[in-house]
């Protein structure tokens, strides 16, 4: 298949070229972002690919369309930037890659936790200028701590296992329950209890309607004071001005995020030598307690080369018989 690669980075073009040599479609890497703006330059080609933070609105599908592409492939697993309802009723396939590396962004969510907790940031930069001080460094043992987690799908059930291992106690909501988090012994309990009992509380659940501004002022004051609150998902499950505000109080007592509700025009970027436009992220960066990483968490090489291998594979399904086993339609929100 003819597949138009937006969004491409070097890493995207490594991967999915070496693993290609086993497909044989025809890629074409752009760099540019896929919205209804760029669309037409999917021009005579059968598919796209895509990332997280292409905007695949139903303009987008509308202009994809009126070009003839027939397939989005998401090189994710998430799907919440893609109009499911308008490619439906375009007739154009939208498929992701549901798992490439779950134990890989349960591992950065605790990598997250462990530094917040130690704040290995501020000791790096300590160290380097002959400063050994301990002032304001410490941390607490994450050893029978009550650990909260919001979706217990494959990230987070690696997440609870991890968690597990350090002697925690693992609470989980999810309208889901997990067998094999079941058969670890986490509890499963109403997402009130989760917030009002948890020192940390790590989210695992999709972005959806539902689940937009999970995180707001109302379930932040429900929470212990002083909270550890990590997030690895999707930015839009928090209130981030909520969080500020909360972070201000003391409510919020450490932040660790990878994703941010607005990080589409910053995150993947280096804009190192541009003004930073996003007040409210500014003002997040200024908190010690907070560490930002710009959606990092899936970046490892083990799950480049399953989502190159998985990607290619979905468009060669969908090339031989139009279907595919990792195809995504509206109903999947409603699970
Ligand atoms: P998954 O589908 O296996 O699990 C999601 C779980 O969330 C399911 O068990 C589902 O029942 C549950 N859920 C849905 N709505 C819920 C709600 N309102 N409250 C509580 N639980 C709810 O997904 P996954 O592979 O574990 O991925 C989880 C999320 O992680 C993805 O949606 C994606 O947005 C994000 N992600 C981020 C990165 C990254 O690099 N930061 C990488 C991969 C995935």
């Amino acid at each position: 298949m003819k597949v138009a690669v937006f969004g491409a980075k070097s890493y995207d073009s490594k991967y999915l070229s070496k693993e290609n040599e086993h497909f044989g479609h025809e890629l074409v890497f752009i760099e540019a972002h896929l919205n209804a703006l760029t669309a037409p330059l999917a021009q005579g080609f059968g598919a796209v690919c895509v990332f997280v933070n292409d905007d695949i609105d139903a303009d987008c599908l509308k202009a994809l369309s009126e070009v003839g592409v027939g397939t989005v492939a998401l090189r994710c697993a998430g799907f919440n930037n893609v109009d499911l309802e308008a490619a439906a009723s375009l007739g154009i396939n939208v498929v992701r890659v549901p798992e490439y590396s779950p134990h890989g962004v349960a591992e950065h969510a605790v990598a997250l936790l462990l530094s917040l907790n130690r704040q290995t940031y501020r000791a790096y930069n300590r160290v380097r200028e002959s400063n050994f001080s301990l002032e304001g460094l410490l941390g607490f043992n994450v050893n029978t701590k009550t650990v909260g987690v919001i979706g217990t799908g494959k990230i987070g059930a690696a997440f609870c296992s991890i968690m597990k291992g350090f002697g925690c106690r693992v609470i989980a909501y999810d309208m889901y329950p997990n067998e094999a988090c079941l058969k670890q012994g986490i509890e499963y309990v109403d997402l009130d209890t989760l917030l009002k009992q948890s020192d940390i509380i790590s989210l695992h659940c999709p972005l959806t309607p539902e689940t937009e501004h999970l995180i707001d002022d109302e379930t932040i004051s429900v929470m212990k004071k002083g909270v550890m609150l990590i997030n690895t998902s999707r930015g839009g499950l928090i209130d981030t001005a909520a969080v500020i505000r909360q972070l201000k109080s003391g409510q919020i007592g450490y932040l660790g995020l990878d994703v941010y509700e607005e990080e589409g025009d910053i995150f993947f970027e280096d804009i190192s030598d541009k003004v930073l436009e996003d007040d409210v992220f500014a003002r997040l960066l200024t908190f010690p307690n907070v560490l930002v990483t710009g959606h990092q968490a899936f970046f490892t090489s083990d799950a480049l080369e399953s989502i190159a291998k998985t990607t290619l594979q979905n468009l060669s399904d969908i090339d031989r018989d139009n279907s595919c086993a990792n195809s995504v339609s509206a109903d999947l929100i409603k699970h």
